[in-house]
């Protein structure tokens, strides 16, 4: 729902936007964006003219004679940053107890983006499997990458599929790093340390997924090989002295740069604004990683862990373990929706 100026009255329904492409009529096309019109049945302005300009499936519409009045679809007022690991995914890598919730979101064009630390290779197959056309964050927040005309002002790279924003240090940086770690006595293993096997079976992962698991560029994950208590501080004390940063993920500690996953956040959130007047934004996440991309948005959830925890007492906590938590998010967004959800007041 979005209130005109001065009216304040509700003018635009989720509703409205179902109808309205097929009524569009199409004016012009640039850079492959193309440009409608559009009459809109408005109570306060009955026959008002609003132009709309499309690329892919979001949609703007803004009204023609008011250039500083843009209304958009009440449908895209949320953008979704979720988790994969633990969250979208279950233990055993299936999103199918969240497969009717993200139907669902296909269905109201609300965008969800992946924030994970995974890699840009696994991120890509899953991002595939999820049948997503949206921007991703991944490694822990290392690197952001854009598809081609998202963003109407991102300016691409002609020989990439994506528009990349790098965040995190080197993955040579990296190695060196954990080399250094493991010199000055402490016991543990990186993936780079580890063949695709070693990875596989630690991970549950099949072959080809551990080997797209092991084209790290940004992010070291590693596990303890002698006392975990005692190695930890000492790991994070070297780390901090070298600059980087270590963190605690669903399966692994992982060494990288001063990046995280809500840093990364901002900067997507900036972009979405710079594209839609008025976005809430949410996150998803089940462990410590995710905790600083919950911070960075309105309404932050964390999910269940698989022995029913959760990751912190702070931020909305969802009943189910992994996918089944993102589910009952989904729909509790869609349900309050329709009853006029709190939107965040920074964006109103
Ligand atoms: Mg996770």
């Amino acid at each position: 729902m979005l209130n005109l100026p001065g009216t304040g009255t509700p003018c635009i329904s989720r509703n409205y936007h179902a109808v309205a492409p097929g009524n569009l009529r199409e004016i012009g096309r640039k850079n492959a964006i193309s440009y409608y019109e559009y009459t809109f049945p408005c109570q306060q302005y009955p026959s008002h003219k609003y132009r709309a300009y499309s690329h892919s499936y979001l949609t703007t519409l803004s009204l023609a004679n008011t250039a500083s009045l843009t209304i958009m679809p009440a449908s895209m007022e949320y953008v979704i940053f979720s988790d994969l690991d633990g969250t979208l995914l279950d233990e055993g890598y299936s999103f199918s107890g969240a497969s009717k919730a993200l139907l669902e979101l296909k269905k109201h064009e609300i965008p969800v983006v992946l924030c994970t630390s995974k890699t840009r290779a696994e991120t890509l197959f899953w991002r595939e499997q999820l049948g997503l056309n949206t921007p991703f964050i991944v490694e822990n927040g290392g690197a952001i990458l854009i598809p081609h005309n998202y963003f109407p002002a991102t300016y691409p790279d002609a020989k990439q599929d994506f528009t990349t924003i790098t965040l995190g240090a080197s993955y040579e940086r990296l190695r060196l790093a954990l080399t250094h770690l493991q010199l000055q006595g402490i016991k543990l293993k990186g993936f780079g340390d580890m063949s695709v096997s070693e990875v596989a079976s630690l991970t549950g992962l099949n072959f080809h997924l551990a080997f797209l698991a092991k084209q790290r560029q940004y992010d070291e994950p590693f596990i303890f090989e002698g006392k975990q208590s005692e190695g930890i501080t000492h790991a994070t004390t070297l780390a901090r002295q070298q600059g980087l940063r270590v963190e605690k993920g669903g399966r692994f500690y992982h060494l990288l740069g001063n990046n995280d996953k809500g840093e990364a956040v901002l900067i997507l959130k900036k972009l979405y604004q710079q594209q839609y007047s008025n976005i809430t934004l949410v996150g998803i996440g089940d462990s410590e990683n995710d905790l600083s991309l919950l911070s960075k948005v309105y309404l932050p959830f964390l999910v269940q862990r698989p022995n029913k925890t959760y990751a912190s007492p702070d931020y909305i906590h969802a009943p189910g373990i992994g996918p089944r938590g993102w589910s009952w998010v989904v729909k509790q967004l869609l349900d309050a929706d329709q009853a006029g959800f709190p939107r965040a007041p920074e964006f109103g």
